[in-house]
């Protein structure tokens, strides 16, 4: 009845090793088990984890999940079970006081919630999650703020159900209330629900899990033909197919739900993609990220105090973080939930700013299309959406720059190492499709560089198929150029021309060359192309390492590379002496053929980004006043 029924024994951890302040914690906490009975509810407890870690995606999020029980003894075993609701009229003195019959629904198993809260918090005060375990047989649960779950068959998976409410804020996806087939749930009633896994909107531009649905997936997907009962027919589709399935919600009609089959519809099943994203975004902000090391990181200062970074995991997967001046690190969140395309050294996702409250992605996709979704402050993100018809080589590199607010100029290379561009600009949107710059051949691997030294002004480069370093420029008066080779280099065949322009009148590139020698030339308007190539200091890149190059000013260059012994190393020149020594930023070692982001907020600061030996993802800084900094794995702050 109270707590005077009973007493808390005491809380053991029995999974997991996070720091519990950056870590989901669940706290189980045992009801009707007498003094005598604590073997079975410490039993119940470690059914829960195995079956939790066995549950997608809670195994691949295990590292940042701890589970504690807490053990509290109640005068009698068992819970209430009233006759008034269909219940054997059992009665039992209970710490947290568990009653079946909740609403007069029978399997409806409710406790005293604030004597859970707070008995949890009292054990774990870092407690994400509270779950009661309730010492019966008798079928039930129920999520809210805490989730209950009795010992019945299937339990664990009632458990994982309940947490979906408590814990994801998932929506029931059945479609009935109590019993089932009810004359008052035939439609559910014209307001959209608030969860993100049921909806009643069948419009595929404005659903809410409209990045997931396929355009060849017909909206609704499937319709009840009688909403006066629940229609179990089976799907239309595919399974795993997402759309908008009728019945939802405790409703026959009006309420969809994303997939046929759902975890929050039936027990035994996985969770749907909608509700699997939902909790993998719940558990995201807390887990460092790995991250392809061959993939360059991508990251943009839409303003000097922050930082938008941007990466892909080891499955493809399109994930970001942020860093805010105000309030550090955000932590990692799926981009809408994209793949990008796992060919070559896998492509990466390149962001760029037009303005400070807006941000433009690009990637190629896992069926080599190019991609592009964009947030702005005023709407949020978009979802992912083609662009033009090219099929990109595996792997590519989707090079994006703004020339100015309303611009933005796009290259890549299609299937056939063609170089290809498009663009956007304010008036006119998204060109009608991909133009081929005339004879443009990459060699495979070479992406196709660019840089803006003035708004109205292109240069672009790559790495041809002889292997030598070609250019092509582009100026609002005369348009293209045709290409022309940049003598005096062979390159290694996926070698990246880096370009820098330190003021409009200056380029600066630098390459790798046959023998991964990493090498540099310039352009000046005054003299035109220096004679031939240089090695800068002696270095020499680790086989698939580019170089990466910042100007802080227009007197100084910054560069970054994974050398031979995998260390990422740097090196600077300023006006008017040569290059330093390259030198191991604050001892950090990347993965070979790893690629090294840098970027510079304002003139004293330099952050950068790298996928460390381990696979996650790393940060560190240097600053005027400084220096280097430690390096940190990129999470949480
Ligand atoms: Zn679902």
């Amino acid at each position: 009845m109270t707590t005077a029924d009973g007493a808390v024994i005491g809380t053991t951890q029995i999974h997991g090793n996070a720091p519990r302040n950056k870590a989901f914690n669940i706290v189980l906490l045992g009801d009707g088990f007498t003094a005598a009975q604590q073997g079975a509810f410490d039993a119940a407890a470690t059914a829960f984890v195995n079956a939790l870690l066995g549950t997608n995606p809670f195994g691949d999020l295990r590292p940042v999940i701890n589970v504690f029980r807490v053990n509290v003894r109640s005068t009698d075993s068992g819970a209430d079970d009233p006759a008034a609701a269909g219940g054997t009229g059992a009665t039992a003195r209970t710490y947290f006081d568990a009653s079946f019959g909740g609403g007069g629904i029978r399997r409806l198993l409710l406790a005293n919630t604030t004597t859970v809260l707070t008995t949890a918090a009292a054990q774990v005060p870092e407690f994400t999650l509270a779950l009661l375990v309730v010492n019966s047989t008798v079928y039930g649960g129920a999520g809210g703020s805490i989730g209950t779950y009795s010992l019945a068959g299937g339990a664990t998976e009632i458990a994982i159900h309940e947490a979906g409410h408590t814990a994801f804020g998932l929506a029931d996806e059945y479609p009935y209330w109590a019993g089932g087939n009810e004359a008052d749930r035939q439609h559910h009633p014209a307001t959209e629900p608030g969860e993100p896994n049921v909806t009643i909107n069948t419009n595929r531009n404005t659903l809410k899990w409209r990045w997931a649905v396929a355009a060849s997936t017909p909206i609704p997907t499937q319709t009840n033909p009688n909403p006066a009962v629940e229609d179990y027919s089976p799907s239309p589709v595919p399974a795993g197919t997402v759309g908008t399935f009728e019945g939802a919600h405790y409703y026959h009609a009006g309420a969809y739900r994303p997939e046929w089959n759902c975890k929050m519809r039936n027990l035994g099943v996985e969770f749907c993609a909608i509700c699997k994203a939902v909790i993998w975004n719940r558990f995201r902000p807390l887990m460092t990220q790995e991250v392809r090391a061959s993939a360059l990181m991508s990251v943009v200062a839409r303003y000097p105090e922050h930082l938008d970074v941007f990466a892909v995991g080891p499955d493809g997967r399109c994930v970001s973080n942020w860093w805010d001046a105000g309030s550090g690190w955000a932590g990692w969140f799926s981009l809408m939930g994209g793949v990008a395309a796992p060919g070559g050294a896998g492509s990466p996702i390149t962001a760029i700013s037009r303005y400070d409250r807006h941000l433009d992605l690009f990637t190629v996709g896992t069926d080599n299309r190019v991609y592009s979704a964009w947030w702005d402050a005023s709407s949020g993100w978009s979802s992912w959406f083609v662009l033009g018809s090219i099929r990109c080589r595996p792997g590519s590199v989707v090079t994006a720059l703004s020339r100015y607010t309303d611009q933005i100029d796009l290259f890549t290379t299609d299937e056939s190492g063609r170089t290809m561009t498009l663009w956007w600009n304010g008036g006119g949107g998204w060109a009608r499709d991909w133009v081929h710059l005339g004879g443009g051949i990459a060699a495979n691997g070479a992406p196709v560089t660019a840089v803006a030294r003035r708004p109205h002004h292109l240069d672009i480069f790559t790495v041809g198929t002889d292997n030598r370093v070609y250019s092509a420029w582009w100026d609002q008066r005369s348009g293209w150029s045709g290409w022309f080779a940049i003598k005096g280099i062979t390159c290694r065949p996926d070698s990246t021309v880096t370009v820098v322009a330190r003021h409009p009148d200056q380029l600066d590139l630098f390459t790798t060359d046959s023998a991964g020698r990493i090498m540099s030339t310039w352009w000046n308007v005054t003299g035109g192309w220096a004679n031939g190539w240089f090695q800068v200091s002696g270095g020499v890149a680790s086989p698939g390492s580019d170089v990466t190059a910042i100007a802080r000013y227009t007197g100084h260059l910054d560069l970054f590379v994974i050398g031979t012994d995998n260390r990422v190393y740097s090196t600077w020149w300023h006006e008017g002496g040569n290059w330093a020594g390259w030198f191991n930023v604050s001892g950090g070692v990347g993965r070979p053929g790893g690629q090294v982001a840098a970027i510079s907020r304002h003139a004293e600061q330099i952050d950068v980004f790298v996928t460390g030996s381990d696979g996650l993802a790393y940060s560190t800084w240097w600053n005027g006043a400084g220096g280097w900094a430690g390096w940190f794995q990129l999470g949480i702050t």
